[in-house]
This record gives C-alpha cells, sequence and structure tokens, in this order.
C-alpha cells in the first residue's frame, strides 16, 4: 500500500478519498485553488499544495502543477477523483512518466473509450450490444442524413467527444436533420475541440442502467447495476441500486456484458459501463445496449458501495498499489437497496440556474448509523459556493432492507437537512422522493420533465412558519429561557424584513402574537416544542449570519432589512445583469451599435449549458462590460444600453 497519495481534486469527492485513505494508515495530499484556500478538502488533508487561480485551467486542470507538487510532498501516487483530469489520458502519461502511480486505469484504455464512435465500436467487436445506428468515419452532411433515414427517426446526434450532454440533439423529423447536425457539430466543436458525432436510434422511453466494473489489469468483475434514470436534461438527479424491476437473468446478461467490455482493454480499477433500456418494453435480457464507458469512480458510486459492502476507493488504492482484485465474481451480493439524492445550491424556479452563496447554516441529518444514512460532503456551515465550479452542497445516501425503506429513508434525510445563505434543490429532490410513479419504480429518463410543473410547485406560503422566523428575527425565540419565548426586550415591536413586515407583541411567558397582513398568529412553547394558533408544529428557528431560518416542512428565510444595503444596489435601466454566475462565452455588440428587443447580446456558460442572453429593449449599446472568458457572479452588469429618451 502506498505511504502517500496526492488528491487532484476539490469537493466532496476529494474528501471522500481522504476519508478511505485515513481508514487505511495512507497520508494524503490537497492541492487547491485561491479560491479555496480554506475548503473543507484542505483542512483534512494532512498537506496541502497551492496550484494556481480559481479557474479550473489555472488549477486544477494544470497536470506540471499537480505532478510538481505530488514530486515536491513525496506523494507516491495521484488520485483524479472525478471530472478534471480523472479522463485525460495525456495526465496519465505525464504522472507515469514523473514515476508516479496513476490511481485509475492505463492511458491506453481511457483513449480507447474516450470516443464515443471508437468505444462503440470496439464494444461491437467484443460482442457487447450497442444502440442501433451509425458511427463511421465519413462525416459528410448528405452522407450523415442519409444513415439517419436508414436509421429510421427519431435519431439522436451525439458528439464522439461529448460529455455532459452536450452536443446532443434530437431530431424527430428528416427536414430538421439539416439544422440539427449544424448545431450540434458547432457545439461539439467549441466544446470538444472536436466536431464529429455519431448518430444513433433515439429510443423513445429511455431507462438508464449502468453496471459497476472493476479490473486489476487481468480480470474483471461487476458490481451490479445502478440505475439513474431519474435525469433533467441528461444530468442525474437521484440514483438507486439495484434498479427497480431487474431480473436476475437481464442482472446477469449485463453484468457479463460490462465484464467483457471492461476486459477487452485490459481495464484496471473502476469503470462504468453505460447501458441503455427501452422502458417500453419492459427489461428484457435482450434489450439493452452500450452508450459509452466512463473510465473513473463515478459520482454516484455510493449506492453501489450501499448495496455491497465495498469501498470502492479502497478497491481503487489497492489495485493501483499492485494488490489484485480484492474479491471474486462470486464472493459479490446485493444487500437491500440504496438511493442517492445530488444536492445542489441552485434556483429551481429560475430554471435550476445555479446559485452561489455562503452557507450561514448547514446541518445533515443524524449520521450515528452510517449503514442508513451517509453524506458525502465538500463544504461546511460558513463555507462558500463559489462560481468557479459545480454548485454541489452534497450527496444524500441512504439504504434499506427494501426500495420502500430505502426511499423513505431518503425522504426524511433530506426533510432533516438544513441549508442557509443560498438557495437549493432540497424541496424538488423532496418531491422527487414523493412522487408516485417513481414510489412504484416506474422510472424513464423522461419522468421530471413530463411531471416538471409539479415537481417545481412552490408551497403555499405558510403563515405559521413565517410567524415563527418573526420571532427569531427579533431574537425572542430561545428554547432555553421560560416558555421558549424571551421577556427582556420591548413588548410590542414591528419587524421588518427583505418583503414584509409584521407586527410582534410579547404577551407573558411562553406566548406571543405576530400580526401578518392583518391576520394575528398565536404562538407559544410548551413541552419542547412550538405551537402555533394552538396546533403543534415540527419546527427549529435557526438564527444565522444570513438572518432567520425555520426548517421543517421545507424551510423559509427572512432575511433582515438593511437600509444601507439598498442604496448601493439602485442599477439605473438599460443594464443587462448576468442570471447567474457562470462564464462568458461571448459577446456579439459592441459600443454603439443599434439592437432591437431580442437581439443577442452574449453567451454565458454555467453547470455545462448554455444561456443566450438577449436585449430586453430596443436601443443602442452604451457600453460593454465583459469580456469572453470572464467568469461573473450572478448580478455582474454585461452590457449597458443608452437610456431611452422620453
Ligand atoms: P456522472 O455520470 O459521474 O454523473 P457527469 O458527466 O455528471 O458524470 O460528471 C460528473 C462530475 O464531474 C460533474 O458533476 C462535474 O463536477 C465534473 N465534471 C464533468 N466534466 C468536467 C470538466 N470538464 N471539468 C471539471 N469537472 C467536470
Ligand atoms: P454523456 O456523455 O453526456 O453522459 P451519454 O451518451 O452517456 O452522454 O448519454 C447521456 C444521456 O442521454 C443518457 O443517460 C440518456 O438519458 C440519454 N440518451 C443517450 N443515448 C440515447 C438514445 N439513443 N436514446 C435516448 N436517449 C439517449
Ligand atoms: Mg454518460
Amino acid at each position: 500500500m502506498f505511504q502517500k497519495i496526492l488528491i487532484a481534486n476539490r469537493g466532496e469527492i476529494a474528501c471522500r478519498v481522504i476519508d478511505t485513505a485515513r481508514k487505511l494508515g495512507v497520508r494524503t495530499v490537497a492541492v487547491y485553488s485561491d479560491a479555496d484556500r480554506a475548503a473543507r478538502h484542505v483542512a483534512m488533508a494532512d498537506e496541502a499544495v497551492p496550484i494556481g487561480g480559481p479557474a479550473p485551467k489555472d488549477s486544477y486542470l494544470r497536470g506540471d502543477a499537480i505532478i510538481r507538487a505530488a514530486l515536491d510532498t513525496g506523494a507516491q501516487a495521484i488520485h483524479p477523483g472525478y471530472g478534471f483530469l480523472s479522463e485525460n489520458p495525456d495526465f496519465v502519461d505525464a504522472v507515469t512518466a514523473a514515476g508516479l502511480v496513476f490511481i485509475g486505469p492505463s492511458a491506453d484504455a481511457i483513449r480507447k473509450m474516450g470516443l464515443k464512435d471508437a468505444a462503440k465500436a470496439l464494444m461491437e467487436q467484443a460482442g457487447v450490444p450497442v444502440v442501433p445506428g451509425y458511427h463511421g468515419e465519413n462525416q459528410d452532411a448528405a452522407h450523415l442524413a442519409q444513415q439517419a433515414q436508414a436509421i429510421g427517426y427519431p435519431v439522436l446526434i451525439k458528439a464522439v467527444a461529448g460529455g455532459g450532454g452536450k452536443g446532443m440533439r434530437l431530431v424527430e423529423r428528416a427536414q430538421d436533420f439539416p439544422a440539427a447536425l449544424q448545431s450540434a457539430t458547432g457545439e461539439a466543436a467549441t466544446a470538444f475541440g472536436n466536431p464529429a458525432v455519431l448518430i444513433e436510434k433515439y429510443v423513445r422511453q429511455p431507462r438508464h442502467i449502468e453496471v459497476q466494473v472493476f479490473g486489476d489489469g487481468h480480470r474483471a468483475v461487476h458490481l451490479f447495476e445502478r440505475d439513474c434514470s431519474l435525469q433533467r436534461r441528461h444530468q442525474k438527479v437521484i440514483e438507486e441500486a439495484p434498479a427497480p424491476g431487474m431480473t436476475p437473468r437481464m442482472r446477469a446478461a449485463m453484468g457479463e456484458a460490462a465484464t467483457r467490455a471492461a476486459q477487452a482493454i485490459g481495464y484496471a480499477g473502476a469503470g462504468t459501463v453505460e447501458f441503455i433500456v427501452d422502458a417500453g418494453q419492459g427489461l428484457r435480457p435482450d434489450g439493452f445496449w452500450f452508450m459509452e464507458m466512463n473510465t473513473r469512480l463515478q459520482v454516484e458510486h455510493p449506492v453501489t458501495e450501499a448495496i455491497t459492502g465495498i469501498d470502492l476507493v479502497e478497491w481503487q488504492l489497492r489495485v493501483a498499489s499492485g494488490e489484485p482484485l480484492p474479491a471474486r465474481q462470486e464472493d459479490l451480493a446485493i444487500t437491500g437497496h440504496a438511493f442517492e439524492a445530488r444536492l445542489y445550491a441552485e434556483d429551481v424556479p429560475a430554471g435550476f440556474l445555479p446559485a452561489t452563496g455562503r452557507l450561514a447554516h448547514l446541518r445533515f441529518p443524524d449520521q450515528a448509523r452510517p449503514d442508513q444514512v451517509r453524506i458525502e460532503t465538500g463544504v461546511r456551515a460558513g463555507d462558500a459556493i463559489s462560481p468557479w465550479y459545480d454548485p454541489m452542497i452534497a450527496k444524500v445516501v441512504t439504504h434499506g432492507a427494501t426500495r420502500a425503506i430505502a426511499l423513505r429513508a431518503l425522504e426524511s434525510a433530506l426533510a432533516d437537512t438544513e441549508v442557509a445563505g443560498s438557495v437549493t434543490n432540497l424541496d424538488f429532490l423532496i418531491a422527487l422522493t414523493r412522487h408516485p410513479g417513481f414510489g412504484r419504480g416506474e422510472v424513464d429518463t423522461g419522468l421530471i420533465a413530463r411531471d416538471l410543473p409539479a415537481l417545481i410547485a412552490a408551497a403555499e406560503p405558510d403563515p405559521a412558519a413565517l410567524a415563527l422566523a418573526v420571532l427569531g428575527l427579533a431574537r425572542l425565540d430561545d428554547p432555553q429561557s421560560r416558555g421558549g419565548i424571551t421577556l427582556w426586550q420591548p413588548l410590542r415591536r414591528t419587524i421588518a424584513w427583505d418583503g414584509g413586515a409584521a407586527l410582534l407583541e410579547v404577551l407573558g411567558p411562553g406566548a406571543a402574537r405576530v400580526t401578518l397582513d392583518g391576520a394575528a398568529h398565536e404562538i407559544g412553547y410548551q413541552g419542547g416544542r412550538w405551537w402555533v394558533d394552538g396546533s403543534p408544529r415540527r419546527a427549529r428557528i435557526v438564527n444565522h449570519a444570513a438572518g432567520t431560518s425555520v426548517f421543517g416542512d421545507g424551510a423559509l428565510t427572512l432575511v433582515p432589512l438593511d437600509p444601507l444595503a439598498r442604496g448601493g444596489a439602485e442599477t439605473g435601466g438599460g443594464l443587462t445583469l448576468s442570471p447567474m454566475p457562470g462564464l462568458v462565452k461571448a459577446i456579439f455588440v459592441a459600443p454603439g451599435q443599434q439592437v432591437a428587443a431580442g437581439t443577442r447580446l452574449a453567451i454565458l456558460e454555467a453547470m455545462k449549458m448554455e444561456h443566450t442572453l438577449t436585449a430586453a429593449r430596443d436601443g443602442r449599446v452604451a457600453e460593454v462590460l465583459a469580456q469572453p472568458g470572464d467568469q461573473v457572479e450572478a448580478g455582474a452588469p454585461l452590457i449597458r444600453l443608452e437610456e431611452e429618451d422620453g
């Protein structure tokens, strides 16, 4: 086993790897960008080395700086986590050339699976079923259109170098093919530097089922499947294992195909073979097709760990240090069911835009039974979600004897998760755990899109929670004091917050009245719990740096009114502000240019997606305040139009 390893990543996955390294007695070196100086992974590691500026290209993607840090600190091996350099074969070559061990597959295996078209051809040869389609060299538009016709509509155009759903276009009719092809190749060229595409039969009601594989370069085993069908725009939201409705015959067929895929490239380390399944046809041993292989540890690996009892990072370290595979196929078995939900700082009503903020309050559910609830996180209370990286707050993982038990555990673990200081997708995740079809295991990748309105419906404003928050805002809540309500402050006050005001009256020990919009609510504290208008409330009032939150049955946060903060915020007319933190990809206008309402002004990239910003009205551009390549915060001014005359 290694004595010391370097983790070339950040956030939850860096922390996750450090946890296992510590368990095995392996010392750890973290690397960090200027934005992560105070991050959790830096605090957790035995040593930490700064490697550059906040933009990934200046730090976490700088292989040279990372290898230098490993050599300087005497680390013997580098764990890449996921994302960043984890699937970069040139980095693997450089690590090896420096005399270090890359904790992952060989550069050759990564190259073979790196391009979707080559990987499909290779899998076909190995006898693994692949999605019907065209993955040839000829990229001539007319030829591709002809292939699409032969496959039969609907078809999916995919960037061969693609990932994260980019460069992918669904085409329903032949007449839409040329335009879709053009935009897919354009996006692929900008995002991956490679315009080549492949064409696949579009599966109407797809399920995404993937198989965890593990090799030591000689042998490979599989650790069963995960179902990742709960997706939003091709991004996984909740994953589970095993797949609902899976039969032993189909599992054996998929496991065997995945192992064959790994063996075909002499795979070493953790990998995932992704398959697509047609939910319309049910789960059948001949009804799954290879999509791609991810040659790294996957975000959702904990659900596999939960049902197998295996620490996949421990396996990675063992195999990379030269030990053989720690288990044979027949030693592996599934126990119970597991779910993982990805908790993000994102603004769901605004279209799931990534958000930033300082986590003024952060509390996770009890993890006293790690076999039931497990939290993987890279942040602590007080930490910031910065605009530079993906806005993940945590992965909430639950395990139970049955799917129903594990799902209920997920619902309550999410309900017991408290975040203040940033908007999150928590309510959306909770709504998903309560979705009846999901509850029955009727999953496909279209579920979220079909039921989106119901899943993101804002909860009715809850006056009782608001009344409790008013008490907190006035700093009158105190479960320690007699009756839970402190009595030493003025007995009758107006409390104002950003968005409203209320009259607060302290009536006596343990009793207060909050009048909101003319309606009076009686608050009491008795028997260790809050009561509003005579009914008990499962509520926790938390005062923090950003204001006051009330948790329990959803979260409500009131931000105190700060008269100073208001004055400077006046932006004046004509400004186009960045709606989210992101990277300015393009600016289409110059000062002096006349634009009409709807004219494209700029493209902003955030969370792997591109967002086009358009002019809100006719006018002349006065100032361009950002440049392509700038990383901007939410609310940053980008373009200013001249004042409208009259
Ligand atoms: P998975 O199938 O494991 O969910 P994703 O495509 O969602 O794979 O990517 C996993 C994670 O890897 C993302 O959440 C993101 O944090 C990170 N990631 C993906 N691509 C990149 C990239 N080019 N640079 C940095 N991080 C990336
Ligand atoms: P990425 O590299 O972005 O992960 P994948 O090829 O793995 O791209 O596909 C991502 C998602 O796109 C899948 O999980 C599935 O939801 C959808 N998808 C991929 N191929 C097809 C297909 N042939 N038909 C229907 N949906 C598909
Ligand atoms: Mg994929």
